[in-house]
């Protein structure tokens, strides 16, 4: 980007020494801006990676139109080419753009969307892409990027540029027909119109998927980041405890991101605000030079005054005052979408857990209450529905009468210097064209200005997402709660530990309690006393409290009460959480065989929501099975044989001890039988007005 900022530099030289040699206003503001341009984009340093890539395209421009402008400023343009000059105004437009980037980049709200938007930008890990017909390539990630954007920029540009030569092509193909010139008329139509629309057409297609490949690649791209963010070792679970401001990652992750990126599919999201916007003001600024060029010469009828640019002015006052009128009107509309999105998500989301607990709805009949709750639900739907009916039904009669008058309003405005002999019959109706384009990139500007709270709200989301995964990995990774330690001996230690709840209150404490390799241990305790929430400190995910638990460097295991079944295969749901590959069938069968499950180990490859079809104590079975084949140096059950009966749970501890030697049984129960499974126990005795005390009792085995 230096060397950029030495070639606008030197071109700014280039400007001033001319505007120096033929002196020209226009020189002179285009040198100035030119040196503006020249030090935002030598300060580009501090841009992010994202707006970098528009203040380089920019300061790239700066200095392509600005040589053009200054090869006809000294006369060398070729006169077979005099209709084709750029407009003067074109590299001072694109020039203040670049220091305009520069300035945006301090608003609060453009830094939340590039502080979101940069890692895309900056990670070079090796992607592949397919660029067009040709054979796929492999690029780093960042360039990919950064090479689309700049292609869609550019090609934004470039088909403005082709449409307001249409609008010209317009203007003397209507002359032509006016002054029954058949040469002019077939020239203008075979080799101005077919050439021109073919560009444009096939420009237009390959901008669609150019910008369809690059939003879902960048979509796919940020949903992996947050996932793996999200789902990073205990952090959700940390997240979750810690109740920080994020209430439903998956909306965040499955809605937030979409719409970040381009509005869900409805435009906006950053490359509405930014690709979109750009190219809308880039045709707004060529039809606001289109109408400006027309109306050279132009005096207020019956006054002898010259207003530059007045068919720019009218159109900039009538389109701006049909949009802010537009936008009076349908104000709230932005508030009634947002409400109709939520009142959506509520209605599915019932019906959704109707579906996930149908059995115990049935058992409980509760369909009716069900039933109800749905139609209360849709009430709001509806109700909000027949709110944005009614803002659309004014907002309708609004733009169709304004509409209509666009039509005629540039004629009425431009005609009086038509029959004056001004302006051609052909440049009446580019006035009409470039008037209705000039409203159409207002009312964009303020439909996205509308959305804009919408798009902050999205932001704010995301990045208060992102900051509460922050924290939450940070605890997780350095908790100030319970420290680890390693555990030399090999037993599993607490020292001076205290556990407690979230809001601070102790539940339990322990000095010097081990549990050591090879001896089965079970905790026992009255309900709610906090044995699941010291298996919780055991696994690392528990991090409130204090004091220190010593670890050897072991595989631990711990099976829940309810255990966790993943949607799919049974082999998947035996294997999770490793990969189902690694393991042979004949290994899956026999664990099956071995926690009682034999009439499933035929069923391997067969797809189900298990959760819902498997029993409790057969769900509990399949988490031993996982045990089984997972093979941990210490297995912790909490409750994990709770659906089972007496003489199954004897059985199925059996089974484990046997088929895992070398493993040590810690558990958690309340039934009386387990004692004798295990050789050690630890009970856990409540204290009046204080936290539970963890006591260790020598057992002597069964
Ligand atoms: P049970 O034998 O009934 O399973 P338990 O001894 O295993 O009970 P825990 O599940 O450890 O008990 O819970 C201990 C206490 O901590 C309970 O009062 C429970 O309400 C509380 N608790 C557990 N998790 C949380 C949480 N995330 N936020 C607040 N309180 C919690």
């Amino acid at each position: 980007m230096k060397f950029l900022a030495l070639a606008v530099a030197l071109f700014a030289v280039a400007a001033l020494l001319t505007g120096l040699h033929a002196p020209d206003a226009m020189t002179f503001l285009i040198a100035g801006a030119a040196a503006a341009c020249a030090i935002t984009t030598y300060l580009s340093h501090r841009l992010s990676a994202f707006l970098k890539v528009f203040e380089a395209i920019f300061a790239s421009e700066t200095i392509i139109f600005g040589l053009a402008f200054l090869v006809d400023e000294l006369g060398f343009w070729p006169k077979a080419y005099a209709n084709y000059t750029l407009p003067e105004s074109l590299p001072f437009a694109v020039a203040l753009f670049g220091v305009f980037i520069y300035a945006i980049s301090f608003v609060p709200v453009v830094r939340k969307m590039t502080f979101i938007a940069d890692p895309y930008f900056e990670e070079a890990s090796p992607t592949q892409a397919r660029p067009g017909f040709l054979p796929p390539i492999t690029i780093a990630q960042n360039k990919l990027a950064i090479a689309s954007l700049v292609f869609l920029i550019v090609i934004n540009q470039v088909e403005v540029a082709l449409d307001v030569r249409l609008s010209y092509f317009r203007a003397d193909f209507t002359n032509a027909l006016k002054n029954m010139d058949q040469a002019e008329f077939w020239r203008q139509l075979l080799l101005v119109f077919v050439p021109v629309v073919a560009v444009l057409v096939v420009s237009y297609t390959v901008e669609y998927v150019v910008t369809s490949t690059f939003v879902v690649r960048w979509r796919r791209w940020l949903t992996a980041s947050y996932t793996a963010k999200w789902l990073s070792r205990g952090v959700h679970y940390n997240m979750l405890l810690t109740g920080l401001p994020t209430d439903n990652p998956d909306q965040r992750i499955s809605q937030d991101i979409y719409a970040f990126i381009d509005g869900g599919g409805s435009g906006g999201g950053i490359y509405g605000y930014a690709v979109t916007a750009l190219q809308t003001l880039t045709s707004l600024v060529s039809y606001g030079l289109v109408l400006w060029s027309l109306s050279a010469g132009f005096t207020l009828p019956g006054l002898a005054i010259v207003i530059p640019g007045v068919l720019f002015w009218v159109a900039l006052a009538y389109s701006g005052a049909g949009t802010l009128v537009t936008h009076w009107i349908g104000r709230t509309l932005s508030a009634l979408y947002f409400q109709q999105q939520r009142y959506e998500a509520n209605f599915r989301f019932g019906l959704a857990r109707a579906r996930e607990y149908s059995e115990q709805i049935a058992l409980l009949r509760g369909e009716n209450s069900e039933a109800k709750a749905a139609d209360e639900n849709f009430a709001n739907i509806y109700n909000n529905y027949m709110r944005i009916v009614n803002v659309r039904k004014k907002l309708t009669a609004f733009v169709r009468t304004y509409a209509q008058a666009s039509v005629f309003v540039p004629y009425v405005v431009a005609a009086p210097f038509y029959f004056l002999g001004k302006i051609s019959l052909g440049g009446l109706n580019q006035v009409g064209a470039a008037f209705n384009n000039v409203y159409e990139n207002m009312n964009f500007f303020v439909t996205y200005y509308v959305g804009l709270a919408d798009f902050r709200a999205v932001l704010n989301r995301l990045t208060s997402f992102d900051e509460a995964i922050s924290r939450a990995k940070a605890a997780t990774e350095h908790p100030v709660g319970v420290k680890f330690a390693g555990s030399p001996s090999g037993e599993i230690v607490f020292e001076n530990l205290t556990l407690t709840l979230p809001d601070g209150r102790s539940l339990i404490r322990a000095d010097d309690i081990a549990l050591s390799p090879g001896e089965s241990t079970l905790v026992v305790g009255p309900s709610g006393a906090g044995k699941s929430t010291l298996f919780r400190a055991v696994a690392g995910i528990w991090p409130f409290g204090a004091g220190v638990i010593r670890e050897p460097a072991a595989k631990l295991m711990l099976l829940p009460q309810r255990p966790y079944i993943p949607l799919g295969t049974l082999r998947n749901a035996i294997a999770y959480p490793a990969d189902a590959a690694a393991f042979d069938d004949r290994i899956l069968r026999q664990a099956l065989f071995t926690v009682g499950l034999p009439h499933l180990a035929d069923r391997l490859e067969d797809h189900d929501n298990w959760q819902m079809t498997l029993s409790g104590g057969e769900q509990q079975r399949l988490s031993a099975a996982r045990a089984l084949i997972a093979k941990p140096d210490w297995l912790f059950l909490d409750e994990a044989t709770s659906a089972l009966d007496e003489d199954s749970e004897r059985k199925l501890y059996k089974a484990l001890a046997q088929a895992l030697p070398d493993t040590t049984l810690v558990s958690i129960g309340h039934r009386g039988t387990l004692g004798a499974l295990h050789t050690q126990r630890i009970a856990i005795e409540p204290r009046d007005g204080g936290a539970a005390m963890m006591v260790s009792e020598a057992r002597e085995p069964a």
